[in-house]
């Protein structure tokens, strides 16, 4: 008798067993869009251009070697990262608290961890969210609780609701916000309700956590993508943020990204950095350098840097090409529905409105790929396919 007898057996991961089922289909003519990773249009997994010559200058560095990294990662690497989101200015003066982590989903449960041990209970995440971020609150045991965000007849932003949610939220409450390209909507808010969902957290007292996944990724500019980031910073509220670089450098299996905490004084941001150091030192001791040393490349190497922004622009028109030819293909065959959510929507993923029983058609009948609340990812369309997703989504509707 096994002592795991109890153990049984955990459902496959709504998204990433997608992808193994995928693999695993036999049919000629499949579809994966369940994912959220870039792909050409070949359908391939992209290296970035400016990444693989970075690479090569990080691997033939004879000073690297190969020991333990700081706890919080290497200091000289913290100032290009933080200068992505954060002015001079406010780095010059010492109030920002950043750590090196793994990718968006190490630095959210390490921000979990922390929130936890400085005494907030629970958490506000849209509705809906990526669904990895309850799990992550809930694991760190913080009550994990939701604020409306889509509005289903509108297929768009729910902003009054979103607005009366954040008035229910109580003082020393933390507000999950996604920064940009919000996942599964494609949905932000525009710089005007920004400003309002910015002053409701600062007069309810809130926490905000922004969850920045997707900066560049949705307009190809880093400021116009870090517009939310930026009016949290110029407010003077205390935040988190959890940065990723798997999307926006393609670097998602080297799990690379950034805790920032906006502290009020140098003093605080100074502690706050020694408990997360705990955190992380708990966790998993120190991160890992390979990833961290490719981004620092890139970001201090002037040439690298201007290729990776065009890169930047390169990937995300290429997704808006998509979105124009999806709707022009399903509108041109009278798909029943309007189906200008599919433009108007940003970022990696379209929210299709697609009900469970329309997915599970797609996914059984014509093998493509989507998460059961009829998210796509439109990476994963190319003008090879595009036209036969139109078809199925049009059939799958009828
Ligand atoms: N946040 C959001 C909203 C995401 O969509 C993702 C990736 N799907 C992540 C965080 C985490 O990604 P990673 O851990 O690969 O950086």
């Amino acid at each position: 008798m096994s002592i795991f007898a109890s153990i049984s057996q955990a459902p496959a991961d709504p998204i990433l067993g997608l992808v193994s089922r995928f693999k695993a289909d036999p049919a000629k003519k499949k579809v994966n869009l369940s994912v959220g990773a870039y792909r050409t249009e070949e359908g391939k997994p992209w290296i970035l251009p400016s990444v693989a010559e970075a690479e090569k200058m990080v691997v033939n560095d004879t000073t690297q070697d190969k020991e333990y990294q700081p706890i919080d990662g290497k200091p000289e690497y913290k100032r290009p990262v933080q200068e992505l989101i954060f002015n001079g200015d406010i780095i010059d003066s010492g109030c920002i608290a950043t750590v090196q982590a793994l990718s968006g989903t190490g630095s959210l449960q390490c921000i979990a961890q922390f929130l936890k041990f400085m005494g907030v209970t629970k958490v506000w995440c849209p509705n809906p969210t990526w669904g990895n971020h309850p799990k992550i609150f809930q694991r760190a045991l913080l009550e994990c609780d939701t604020y409306p965000y889509w509005h289903q007849e509108k297929r768009g932003l729910d902003f009054d609701g979103m607005m009366a949610g954040i008035e229910k939220m109580k003082e020393g409450e933390c507000i999950l916000l996604h920064a940009v390209a919000h996942n599964p909507t494609g949905v932000d808010p525009t710089p005007d309700q920004w400003q309002k969902i910015v002053a409701a957290c600062k007069a309810r007292k809130l926490i905000p956590l922004l969850d920045n996944a997707y900066q560049g990724y949705a307009s190809g500019e880093l400021a116009k993508d870090g517009y939310s980031q930026q009016l949290f910073t110029q407010s003077g509220m205390e935040f988190f943020i959890a940065q990723s670089f798997a999307k926006n450098f393609g670097l998602y299996g080297e799990r690379i990204g950034y805790i920032h905490v906006r502290c009020a004084s140098k003093d605080a941001a100074d502690a706050v950095l020694s408990q997360m150091k705990i955190i992380v030192r708990q966790a998993y001791s120190s991160p890992p350098q390979h990833g961290a040393a490719i981004v620092n490349k890139v970001l201090t190497t002037p040439a690298l840097k201007e290729m990776w922004l065009k890169e930047l622009t390169f990937m995300s028109n290429r997704i808006i090409d998509m979105r124009v030819a999806l709707r022009k293909a399903i509108e041109a065959k009278g798909t029943p529905g309007t189906w200008n959510h599919v433009t108007d929507q940003i970022g990696m993923f379209t929210f299709t409105g697609l009900s469970k029983d329309q997915v599970m058609r797609m996914v059984e009948e014509f093998h493509i790929y989507m998460t059961g609340d009829g998210r796509i990812s439109m990476a994963g369309l190319n003008p090879g396919n595009v036209e036969y997703v139109a078809d199925s989504i049009d059939k799958a509707v009828r």
